[in-house]
């Protein structure tokens, strides 16, 4: 049996479906969300296991086993294109849903250091879950809540990483919801909270401030270009590209990423959910009429039922035919799962050691070749 930090993607479907409540999902060492099991309560049932994406292969019941229809998309509306990661499309498929009385799953910021799950109800609420947060997102109970919405006979869009759509599915059972459509990102995979809040740490010392909110993926200098704006208690504000902020550089260099976002088992085709949106990086290359560098999302119809929702937001966005191999010559994450680095154990072996700085400076650099295949031959030695 592997060890469980090297399968877990911290998706929480293991918590969520305990029928004891005897799970509950912790920080491990390097900072990502685990589960950890009260031996007093559990009944071994054996329901943790059936439900793991990790352990078990979930599919989508909407059958997206077809070769998704990709487009390339912008919302028109500039204000939300500005203020989403890629172009926006999230939102508008979002406000689709409200406008039809449903509620809307997804990612918010609630502390500056906490990043989970949120249910929203209406459009000035759902800013909280607009843009990527580069931060590993606590799931808490969002599946069993979903649960429980759509019993209720509501509409639901759910959206997250791969491996939390998986999750969700894998906790609905075989239950099958016409109201539910869910929306994975293209995902190159999760930073460890311990990370972040090392990083806010050193980023509030300096500052003699206290941060309040951040801003992942600002626009000011571009849609390539963008910049980590963190806004503090004083209203003082603190911008760098993504060259420059050392968050952004262990993220972008894949120091800082869970174990098991290496070996994605739903970041691939057939996609687990029934859109997948993504950055169309390489839109100016094959779609120059949709790029401006405000940003285009690449958006994968990866069920009828998702190609059904998106076409009713046809009016609300500018988009062009594609196809899967010019988006994945651009963002091969879409069919495979990013490389770990290869110095990933020292890095966080040199977390609690090292400042920001020092670790950028030592993880996120170029070696000479034989240094490299030193250090690959000492990680397989590891790996074993
Ligand atoms: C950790 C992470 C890694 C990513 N890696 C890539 C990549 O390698 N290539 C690529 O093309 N795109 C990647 N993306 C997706 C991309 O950044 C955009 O989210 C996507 O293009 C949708 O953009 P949008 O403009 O339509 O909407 P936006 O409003 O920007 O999208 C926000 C959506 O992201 C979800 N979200 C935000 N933060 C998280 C989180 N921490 N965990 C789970 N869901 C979250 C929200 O629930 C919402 O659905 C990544 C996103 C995250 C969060």
């Amino acid at each position: 049996m592997p060890k469980l930090s090297a399968i877990c993607s911290s998706c929480g479907a293991c918590a969520n479906a305990c029928p004891r409540g005897a799970i509950t999902m912790h920080l491990d060492m390097e900072g990502f969300y685990r589960p950890s099991i009260d031996s007093d309560i559990c009944s071994k049932c054996g329901t943790c296991e059936r439900v793991c994406p990790w352990l078990n292969d979930v599919v989508n019941p909407n059958n997206s086993s077809r070769t998704p229809k990709t487009v390339a998309a912008f919302a028109k509306n500039e204000e939300v294109r500005l203020a989403s990661s890629s172009g926006g499309i999230f939102t508008v498929l979002a406000e689709q849903i409200f406008d039809e009385g449903g509620v809307v799953v997804g990612v918010a910021q609630l502390s500056p250091t906490h990043f989970g799950h949120s249910v929203v109800d209406n459009k000035v609420d759902l800013a909280k879950l607009r843009s990527s947060k580069y931060v590993q997102a606590d799931a808490g109970l969002i599946y069993k809540q979903v649960r429980s919405l759509l019993r209720d006979g509501r509409k639901v869009l759910f959206s997250g990483t791969p491996c939390q759509v998986a999750a969700l599915y894998a906790v609905l059972g075989e239950n099958h919801f016409e109201n539910l459509t869910t929306v994975d990102i293209v995902c190159h995979g999760t930073p460890s909270v311990k990370v972040w809040q090392k990083y806010v740490d050193e980023i509030q010392s300096t500052a003699n401030d206290n941060l309040v909110k951040s801003f992942f993926r600002d626009k000011q200098f571009g849609w390539r270009k963008f910049s980590l704006k963190n806004i503090f208690a004083s209203d003082n504000i603190s911008s760098l590209d993504l060259d420059q902020d050392k968050f952004m550089q262990v993220f972008l260099h894949n120091c800082a990423l869970n174990k098991s976002c290496a070996n994605c088992h739903y970041g691939k085709l057939p996609r687990i959910a029934d859109v997948t949106l993504g950055d169309y990086w390489n839109v100016a290359d094959v779609h120059p009429e949709m790029d401006d560098d405000k940003g285009t999302s690449v958006v994968l119809l990866n069920t009828a039922h998702g190609e059904g929702l998106f076409a009713k937001i046809a009016g609300q966005i500018k988009q062009c035919d594609s196809s899967l191999e010019k988006a994945v010559a651009g963002n091969p994450c879409i069919v495979r799962s990013s490389k770990e680095h290869f110095r990933r154990y020292e890095f966080f072996a040199d977390l609690d050691k090292l400042t920001m700085d020092e670790l950028v400076k030592k993880y996120c650099v170029r070696l000479p070749l034989y240094k490299i295949l030193l250090l690959k031959i000492k990680k397989k030695l590891l790996d074993r």
